[in-house]
């Protein structure tokens, strides 16, 4: 229902072993699994544990899946919003929503809060903007940075936020106490891509001439998204063409096809980009 914007049901529990290369990134929200674990071991010399991290990359990288993985190897409960679902809302209504948030999330610490597209909230606050234009975004990015500051390090509450424009961000955002820390998540280069198709190639019948490396050496500047979908579209047409197993016939066809969805994607969305 359009209410739920966000629920700590964690039903298919993810871990690091669901994400694919990104070694760097694991790394470091490693430390994020051991703070939610084990918070006294962190604030017993008088440090301080860090409130948020974001994660900065292009779309379908693995952000979302990455902080899922925080969240199922510490196995704590996830909570989410995106950006996104704050635009056009009604005076107050975006507000009250991350209050709540916070709210929910505190009653159920240690956990992780992750919101999406942060970047739609959390652009540059606008001198002289004209009475009425973007108010409640702003309303919405300062109770957001209101929480952020009200609850104390030990509530053991860490908010891993994600954006592809880390650039857009307000300074508010980024100062210390609050996204501090920064992480990059980068498209997957060739090893990358054959690590990720491994994944997604997983629990599919293969024919014995796929090869993760081959795919992957045929995919060049596709993110994990793609990868997932290209995998996914080979099966369903391996399917529809009644075979025992998918074949290199059928990703070469799926690939074409991610490729046409993109284009058109593109043509729609960025023409000036
Ligand atoms: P967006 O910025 O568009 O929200 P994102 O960076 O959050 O994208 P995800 O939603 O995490 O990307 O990725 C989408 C899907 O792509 C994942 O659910 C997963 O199936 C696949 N995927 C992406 N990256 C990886 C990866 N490193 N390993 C395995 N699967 C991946």
């Amino acid at each position: 229902s359009k209410a739920a914007l966000f629920d700590a049901e964690n039903k298919v529990k993810i871990t690091f072993k669901d994400v694919a290369g990104l070694e760097e990134a694991k790394e470091e929200v490693q430390e994020v699994v051991e703070f939610l674990k084990n918070p006294g071991k962190f604030t017993i010399l008088g440090g301080k544990i860090p409130k948020g991290a974001l994660l900065v990359g292009p779309p379908g990288t693995g952000k979302t899946l990455l902080a899922k993985a925080v969240a199922g190897e510490a196995d704590v409960p996830f909570f989410s919003l995106s950006g996104s679902d704050f635009v056009e809302m009604f005076v107050g209504v975006g507000a009250a929503r991350v209050r709540d948030l916070f709210k929910q999330a505190k009653a159920k610490a240690p956990c992780i809060i992750f919101i999406d597209e942060i970047d739609a909230i959390g652009r540059h606050r606008s001198r002289g903007q004209t009475p009425g234009g973007n108010d409640e975004r702003e309303n919405t990015l300062n109770s957001l940075l209101v929480e952020m500051d009200g609850f104390g390090t030990d509530s053991g509450v860490i908010i891993l936020a994600a954006t592809n424009r880390p650039d857009t961000l307000d300074s508010a955002l980024l100062r210390p106490g609050r996204f501090d820390r920064q992480i990059s998540i980068d498209k997957p280069d060739i090893n990358g891509r054959t690590e990720i198709f491994k994944v997604h190639l997983g629990p599919i019948t293969l024919a014995p001439d796929v090869d993760a490396k081959k795919l992957a050496a045929q995919t060049p500047g596709f993110a994990g998204a793609e990868i997932a979908n290209v995998c996914n579209e080979a099966a369903l047409i391996a399917a529809r063409r009644n075979k025992k197993a998918v074949d290199q016939q059928d990703f070469n066809d799926a690939v074409d096809r991610v490729i046409g969805g993109l284009e058109k994607k593109n043509k729609i969305i960025s023409p000036d980009e």
